[in-house]
């Protein structure tokens, strides 16, 4: 166990707010995550509040103190400066290399580099907001390609970090100091249009396939929280050892997370029947992904490139290694070829209009108390 854990993570140690001890709130007493909100329908300005259980504690207007969570409006966390998407899902990287690259599944960079690229920081949008399915280049059979609606919009289960420091440019982040560069962790669904990526993404990766939308989740957990989930860092057989500055003590011992990420699919049909949404995938964050988050920031900066406290890193979609455990529809309808049956006779290969994805990951063990991420929704309008 580590020594880092301390008394605020006691599982015994209850709340006054009611909410904040029913057994499955992703907020209780031992996870207080920051955010911002305002009271839904107002035009107050949004400001800094910590979630606890089903209630908002507004910390610049300590009384009255909580609002309902059902009656708050939540924004980003902060102002995103930077967006960093990374690929550290090894099992999505090789199901989604199997089916662009049959003959070439998992590049060799993949077992040694980080795999990331710079991705668009103004699209981010909170959690809650709608938006219209992305047109762009299509290549199918004919010779040209055609400009139109993406026929193969999809979505990609993923967790965003929220850097909390500054580096100057040109001074690397070491293992040992990378987890403190580190505010915490939210979900991210990182919308993807797999019919213009494939035809956009050779030579430099993607482009207008991935920046039309991505949605953040509300709430911040803090390291500190997720401390009774760290789990050792280890790679199975045959694996190669990170380099040297990738790789501490603290890392191999504490370095990943035992945390369960799932996607939830509600149809617009589903919605007007009243029924609940319908859980696609559900995946073991220490299965699926290749890296650690310290990695990613010792990885980001080993070339004395800046982080800004702000900037958000996508993990890359989280799939785990069997075939129903894919972050993407991509994985799941084995590239648009196996629809995914639904309740009520309605069917998937890739989203339709209307559709509303829901993220949610939680930790639980024995031992310690059970915490979550809350949720990170969006929904699917027409093309414009
Ligand atoms: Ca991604």
């Amino acid at each position: 166990m580590s020594a880092r854990l301390d008394a605020t993570h006691d599982p015994a140690l209850r709340s006054w707010v009611a909410s904040a001890n029913a057994d499955d709130t992703d907020f209780p007493i031992q996870n207080l995550p920051f955010g911002r909100f305002r009271r839904a329908g107002s035009s107050e300005p949004w400001r800094i509040g910590v979630a606890i259980g089903d209630q908002v504690l507004d910390l610049r207007a300590l009384a009255p103190c909580l609002v309902p969570q059902a009656r708050a409006e939540t924004a980003l966390p902060c102002e995103i400066g930077d967006y960093t998407d990374f690929y550290t899902g090894i099992h999505h990287a090789t199901t989604v290399g199997r089916l662009f690259r049959p003959e070439n599944p998992l590049l060799p960079n993949y077992r040694w580099v980080p795999i990331g690229y710079h991705g668009r920081a103004s699209s981010i949008v909170p959690s809650g907001t709608p938006f219209r399915r992305p047109s762009g280049q299509l290549k199918g059979a004919a010779d040209a390609p055609a400009l139109g609606p993406s026929a193969r919009l999809d979505y990609e289960l993923e967790l965003g970090v929220l850097i909390g420091a500054d580096n100057a440019l040109g001074e690397p982040v070491p293992m040992a100091r990378a987890e403190e560069a580190i505010f915490g962790i939210a979900l991210l669904n990182d919308w993807s249009a797999r019919d213009l990526q494939a035809w956009e993404y050779q030579p430099l990766g993607p482009f207008l396939a991935k920046s039309f939308a991505t949605t953040l989740s509300p709430w911040v957990v803090t390291l500190d929280a997720l401390e009774p989930f760290r789990a050792p860092f280890e790679r199975g057989d045959g694996e190669p050892a990170p380099l040297p500055y990738l790789d501490s003590p603290h890392n191999r011992a504490h370095g990943a997370l035992d945390m369960t990420v799932e996607a939830w699919l509600r149809t617009a049909a589903m919605r007007e029947r009243g029924e609940p949404a319908v859980r696609l995938s559900r995946v073991n964050v220490r299965e699926a992904a290749y890296w650690t988050l310290a990695q990613l920031v010792a990885h980001h900066t080993v070339n004395g490139c800046n982080l800004r406290a702000g900037d958000v890193f996508g993990s890359g979609t989280l799939s785990g290694p069997r075939p129903e455990e894919g972050g993407s529809l991509l994985e799941l309808s084995q590239g648009g070829k196996v629809a995914i049956a639904l309740p009520g006779g309605e069917s998937r290969t890739f989203l339709q209009d209307g559709d509303s994805l829901v993220l949610k990951a939680w930790c639980e063990r024995p031992g310690a108390r059970r915490i979550g991420l809350g949720a990170c929704e969006g929904t699917v309008l027409p093309a414009g």
